[in-house]
Protein backbone atom coordinates (compact mmCIF):
# COMPACT_ATOMS: atom_id res chain seq x y z
CA UNK A 1 0.00 0.00 0.00
CA UNK A 2 1.78 3.17 -1.05
CA UNK A 3 0.87 5.94 1.41
CA UNK A 4 1.56 9.70 1.66
CA UNK A 5 3.14 10.35 4.97
CA UNK A 6 2.58 13.99 4.72
CA UNK A 7 -1.21 13.19 4.94
CA UNK A 8 -0.93 10.43 7.58
CA UNK A 9 -3.16 12.45 9.96
CA UNK A 10 -6.07 12.54 7.72
CA UNK A 11 -6.00 8.77 7.04
CA UNK A 12 -8.07 6.09 8.93
CA UNK A 13 -5.61 4.95 11.51
CA UNK A 14 -7.01 1.42 10.29
CA UNK A 15 -5.42 1.79 7.42
CA UNK A 16 -1.63 2.75 9.29
CA UNK A 17 -1.33 -1.08 9.81
CA UNK A 18 1.14 -2.91 8.51
CA UNK A 19 5.75 -2.86 8.20
CA UNK A 20 5.71 -0.42 5.00
CA UNK A 21 3.92 1.77 7.09
CA UNK A 22 4.49 1.47 10.75
CA UNK A 23 8.95 1.56 9.73
CA UNK A 24 8.51 5.12 8.13
CA UNK A 25 6.29 6.57 10.19
CA UNK A 26 8.47 5.53 13.26
CA UNK A 27 11.74 6.29 11.61
CA UNK A 28 10.63 9.56 10.68
CA UNK A 29 9.94 10.68 14.38
CA UNK A 30 13.30 11.84 15.25
CA UNK A 31 14.71 11.82 11.17
CA UNK A 32 16.00 8.57 11.87
CA UNK A 33 18.16 8.70 14.93
CA UNK A 34 17.60 6.49 17.42
CA UNK A 35 14.79 7.38 19.90
CA UNK A 36 16.23 4.97 22.86
CA UNK A 37 19.82 6.14 23.62
CA UNK A 38 20.11 3.31 25.95
CA UNK A 39 24.15 2.91 27.26
CA UNK A 40 24.43 0.75 24.07
CA UNK A 41 23.21 3.35 21.76
CA UNK A 42 25.20 3.55 18.14
CA UNK A 43 23.16 7.13 17.85
CA UNK A 44 21.98 6.49 14.26
CA UNK A 45 18.76 4.59 14.38
CA UNK A 46 18.25 0.82 11.92
CA UNK A 47 15.39 -1.28 12.80
CA UNK A 48 12.27 -1.23 14.55
CA UNK A 49 12.13 -2.46 17.91
CA UNK A 50 8.05 -3.73 18.95
CA UNK A 51 7.28 -2.89 22.08
CA UNK A 52 4.21 -5.10 22.25
CA UNK A 53 6.13 -8.24 20.68
CA UNK A 54 4.33 -9.56 17.37
CA UNK A 55 4.09 -13.09 19.66
CA UNK A 56 2.19 -11.14 22.30
CA UNK A 57 0.10 -10.03 19.68
CA UNK A 58 1.68 -6.55 18.97
CA UNK A 59 0.89 -5.40 15.93
CA UNK A 60 3.19 -3.38 12.88
CA UNK A 61 1.81 -0.09 14.03
CA UNK A 62 3.63 3.34 15.17
CA UNK A 63 2.50 3.21 18.55
CA UNK A 64 4.26 -0.42 19.14
CA UNK A 65 7.82 0.72 17.52
CA UNK A 66 10.22 2.39 18.45
CA UNK A 67 13.20 3.40 15.90
CA UNK A 68 16.58 1.57 17.16
CA UNK A 69 19.55 1.25 16.91
CA UNK A 70 21.61 -2.08 16.69
CA UNK A 71 21.03 -5.52 15.41
CA UNK A 72 18.02 -7.87 16.64
CA UNK A 73 19.14 -9.03 19.69
CA UNK A 74 22.59 -8.20 19.29
CA UNK A 75 23.90 -4.77 20.05
CA UNK A 76 23.11 -1.17 20.39
CA UNK A 77 20.07 -0.39 21.62
CA UNK A 78 17.85 -2.81 20.23
CA UNK A 79 20.67 -5.17 21.75
CA UNK A 80 20.34 -3.48 25.01
CA UNK A 81 16.43 -4.06 24.87
CA UNK A 82 16.60 -7.56 25.04
CA UNK A 83 19.32 -8.12 27.27
CA UNK A 84 18.16 -5.68 29.93
CA UNK A 85 14.24 -6.69 29.96
CA UNK A 86 13.56 -5.04 33.43
CA UNK A 87 14.63 -1.95 32.59
CA UNK A 88 13.06 -1.76 29.23
CA UNK A 89 9.84 -2.49 30.95
CA UNK A 90 9.90 0.65 33.14
CA UNK A 91 11.24 2.91 29.86
CA UNK A 92 8.18 1.78 28.42
CA UNK A 93 10.62 0.26 25.30
CA UNK A 94 8.93 -3.27 25.87
CA UNK A 95 5.15 -3.47 26.60
CA UNK A 96 3.89 -6.92 28.04
CA UNK A 97 0.78 -8.27 27.19
CA UNK A 98 -2.04 -7.25 27.69
CA UNK A 99 -1.08 -4.01 27.80
CA UNK A 100 -2.33 -1.54 24.67
CA UNK A 101 0.93 0.32 24.03
CA UNK A 102 -0.95 3.47 23.42
CA UNK A 103 -1.57 3.80 26.57
CA UNK A 104 2.29 2.80 27.75
CA UNK A 105 4.10 5.86 27.96
CA UNK A 106 7.75 5.40 26.80
CA UNK A 107 10.82 7.62 28.02
CA UNK A 108 12.74 8.06 24.46
CA UNK A 109 14.74 11.01 22.71
CA UNK A 110 11.87 13.38 20.61
CA UNK A 111 12.16 16.30 18.47
CA UNK A 112 9.72 18.42 20.51
CA UNK A 113 10.34 17.79 23.92
CA UNK A 114 14.17 16.37 24.17
CA UNK A 115 14.38 13.30 26.43
CA UNK A 116 10.94 12.68 27.70
CA UNK A 117 8.45 10.32 28.70
CA UNK A 118 5.21 10.36 26.02
CA UNK A 119 2.83 8.45 24.72
CA UNK A 120 3.08 7.48 21.02
CA UNK A 121 0.31 7.76 18.10
CA UNK A 122 -0.63 5.82 15.02
CA UNK A 123 0.32 8.49 13.04
CA UNK A 124 3.94 8.92 14.22
CA UNK A 125 2.50 11.79 16.56
CA UNK A 126 4.19 11.77 19.87
CA UNK A 127 2.48 13.35 23.43
CA UNK A 128 4.10 14.78 26.39
CA UNK A 129 3.34 12.58 29.43
CA UNK A 130 6.25 13.52 31.90
CA UNK A 131 9.68 14.87 31.47
CA UNK A 132 12.09 12.35 32.95
CA UNK A 133 15.57 10.42 33.35
CA UNK A 134 16.41 6.89 32.23
CA UNK A 135 15.83 4.20 34.76
ZN1 LIG B 1 20.40 3.59 20.17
Amino acid sequence: MAVDLAAVDELDPDLLIGREIARPLARGRLDGWCEVQSPWCQRRGREFSHRRHASQGGLWVAENGLWACGHGNLDGCHGWIHQHPDDAKDNGWIVPWPNDPATVSTLIHTANYGHARVFLDRSGGVRLDQVGDAA
